[in-house]
């Protein structure tokens, strides 16, 4: 029979195209529910913050900043902080543009990510926020 098991976590991060794993929260998460068949949808609640799979590495860590600016850059002209006297719509759409969930089968109780796959939470914001992420579990 399947069940749903959600669990939120929190995380403090100090924006600024920031790149943290996220990988052994989830899989707390994922051990906590006792399902062992099914798929792993993890979420970001935020608009300026975005989840995704990577490698996890000092330089990818460096080069993820020369990357989100080339996506969008920090000083150009944006409706979006002109309307609301903002100053992160750079953020907001160098999240839209990776999206804010990722999906991960579950197979005999463990997350079939690939060797150098790792669960990526990054922060576009131009301050420290503290982010909140959910992971729902579906199957059986
Ligand atoms: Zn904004």
């Amino acid at each position: 029979m399947s069940r749903a098991f959600a669990r939120r976590f929190e995380v403090a991060t100090t924006g600024r195209d920031q790149m943290l794993d996220v990988t052994r929260q989830v899989r707390e998460v994922v051990q906590a529910s006792g399902i062992r068949d099914g798929l792993v949808c993890v979420f970001v609640a935020h608009s300026t913050a975005a989840l995704s799979v990577s490698e996890y590495e000092p330089g990818l860590v460096q080069d993820i900043r020369i990357t989100a600016e080339r996506l969008a850059a920090e000083h150009a002209d944006y409706a979006h902080n002109r309307l609301n006297a903002d100053d992160n719509a750079h953020s907001h759409l160098r999240s839209l543009v990776i999206g804010p969930s990722v999906t991960v089968p579950l197979v005999d109780g463990a997350l079939t990510l690939g060797t150098w796959q790792r669960i990526v939470l990054l922060d576009f914001d131009t301050h420290p926020r503290t982010r909140t992420l959910w992971v729902q579990v579906l199957g059986e």
